[in-house]
C-alpha cells in the first residue's frame, strides 16, 4: 500500500476511542461518545468505502416486533426480558428520529402490518386472540396505546383477509440514515477512515493489524462489527446470518402503504417508490444462510420470486436488483454489550431489528465509555 508519511502516522497513532465498524452501531456510538465527552479523540475505521455489512443494505422498516415474533419472544425469554428488548428498540427509534430528523431519512409512519398466509391458521387464530395481551404488554412497559389493532387485508390478495396493523410503525431509507449519521459523527470531529480491514486485534500491544500492513494503535477499542464479530473475536456468542434482498422494476397499480411481516418476520415486504422490495426467508435455508459471506442463492431466491407473485401476481419477472446484507445473532435477542478486558468493548448482535436497538446500544456504549 502506498501510504504517504502523514497518512501512515494519522492513521496509525492512538485516539483515545477506536471504533471498528461504521454502521449505524459505530457511528451512533462515536456520536454519542462525542456528545457525553467532547474532548474525547474519536477515530473509526471501515474496510469498506461506506459501510459494508447490514446497515446500508436493510429493508428500511422501522419497527419494534410484530404479534407473532412477541409472542414467539415471549415463550422463550419470559415477559421482562422480551419487553426489554422491546423497549430497547422503542428507545433506539426515538433516539434516531430526534437526532436526525424524519425527513432527512425518509422516515414515513405508514404503521407495520402482519399478515398470515394459507396454512398459517394456527398461529394467525393465537395472534389474534392476543392482541389484547400484547397491547396491555405494550402499555404497561412502553407506554403506548391500542398499538396492534385487528384489520382486513384488502392489499394482498393471495395472503388471508386477517391481518394485524401496529399504528407505531414505519419505513426509512438506510442510505439516507447512515449519511446522515456519518455527517453528523464528522461535524463532532469524529475521524471516519474508510477502506482499512482490521485482520486482527493484538490486545498486549493494543494494536489493530490491518490487511494493509498498517498496525493501529489503540487507547480503548470499541467493535462493532456485527455480524462479522466473530471474526476478530471468536469467543463472542454471535452467529452471522445473511439476508437476500430483491427489488422490482416500478409497477403501475401498486398501493403498499405498510411495512409487511409474514412468518414471524422472516419474510419482509414494502413499496419503495413504486417499486416492491422483498427480503428474508433464511429460515428455509438456515446451514447455508448462517455465513458471512454475501451472496444470493438459488434456493432463497426460488422462494422469495414465489411469495413475490403472491404478493403481486406476475411481478416475478419485474426484479430488477438482487443483494444481500449480513446480520449478527445468537440464542439471545439481547445485544452484546460488554468489556472483554480492560480496554476492548464490544457492542454487536444487533439481530433483524438493528435500525431500532442501533441508536440505544450507541449510546449505552457511550455511556460505558464516560463510566470507566
Ligand atoms: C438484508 C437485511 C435487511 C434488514 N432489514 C432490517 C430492517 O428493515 N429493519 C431493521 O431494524 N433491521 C434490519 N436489518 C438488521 C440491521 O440492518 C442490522 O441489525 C444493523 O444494521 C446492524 O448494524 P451494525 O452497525 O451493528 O452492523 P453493520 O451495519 O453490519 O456494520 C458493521 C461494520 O463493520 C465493518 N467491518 C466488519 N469487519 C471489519 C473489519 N475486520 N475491519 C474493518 N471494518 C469491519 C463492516 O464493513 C460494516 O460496515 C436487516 C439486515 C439485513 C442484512
Amino acid at each position: 500500500m502506498n501510504y504517504s508519511f502523514w497518512e501512515k502516522y494519522f492513521i496509525e497513532s492512538p485516539s483515545d476511542i477506536t471504533i471498528i465498524g461504521s454502521g449505524i452501531v459505530g457511528v451512533s456510538t462515536a456520536i454519542s461518545i462525542k456528545e457525553k465527552l467532547p474532548h474525547l479523540d474519536v477515530k473509526i475505521i471501515e474496510r469498506g468505502s461506506q459501510p459494508y455489512g447490514a446497515s446500508t443494505k436493510n429493508a428500511g422498516f422501522a419497527c419494534f416486533g410484530s404479534v407473532s415474533e412477541l409472542l414467539d419472544d415471549f415463550i422463550k425469554m419470559g415477559e421482562n426480558p422480551c419487553m426489554e428488548v422491546v423497549h430497547m428498540r422503542w428507545e433506539g427509534l426515538k433516539k434516531l428520529r430526534a437526532r436526525l430528523g424524519d425527513q432527512i431519512m425518509e422516515y414515513k409512519n405508514g404503521g407495520g402490518m402482519e399478515l398470515f398466509r394459507n396454512g398459517d391458521e394456527q398461529i394467525m387464530d393465537e395472534c389474534l386472540g392476543k392482541i389484547t395481551f400484547c397491547n396491555e404488554m405494550m402499555a404497561d412497559h412502553l407506554g403506548i396505546s391500542k398499538c396492534y389493532t385487528e384489520v382486513k387485508n384488502d392489499k394482498v390478495h393471495r395472503l388471508k383477509k386477517e391481518a394485524i396493523f401496529n399504528a407505531y410503525e414505519g419505513t426509512i431509507n438506510p442510505v439516507s440514515m447512515m449519511n446522515q449519521l456519518i455527517k453528523k459523527a464528522i461535524l463532532l470531529g469524529v475521524h471516519l477512515i474508510n477502506g482499512i480491514a482490521v485482520d486482527s486485534i493484538d490486545r498486549t500491544n493494543k494494536k489493530l493489524m490491518c490487511a494493509s500492513g498498517l498496525q493501529i494503535n489503540y487507547g480503548t477499542l470499541i467493535v462493532c462489527t456485527n455480524g462479522f464479530a466473530a471474526q476478530l473475536l471468536p469467543e463472542l456468542p454471535v452467529v452471522p446470518a445473511r439476508n437476500q434482498v430483491l427489488m422490482t422494476s416500478p409497477i403501475t397499480d401498486l398501493n403498499l402503504t405498510s411495512a409487511y411481516h409474514v412468518d414471524k418476520g422472516y419474510i419482509y415486504f414494502r413499496q419503495y417508490e413504486q417499486r416492491i422490495l422483498l427480503g428474508g426467508g433464511r429460515n428455509i435455508d438456515p446451514i447455508t444462510e448462517s455465513t458471512d459471506e454475501f451472496g444470493n442463492t438459488e434456493i432463497i431466491r426460488k422462494y422469495l420470486l414465489s411469495f413475490l407473485d403472491t404478493i403481486h401476481p406476475g411481478s416475478s419477472d419485474h426484479v430488477v436488483h438482487w443483494w444481500s446484507g449480513i446480520l449478527g445473532v445468537g440464542d439471545s435477542k439481547f445485544p452484546v454489550c460488554k468489556w472483554v478486558g480492560d480496554d476492548v468493548l464490544v457492542g454487536v448482535r444487533l439481530g433483524g431489528m438493528g435500525v431500532a436497538i442501533g441508536s440505544y446500544l450507541g449510546d449505552k456504549l457511550a455511556s460505558e465509555v464516560a463510566e470507566s
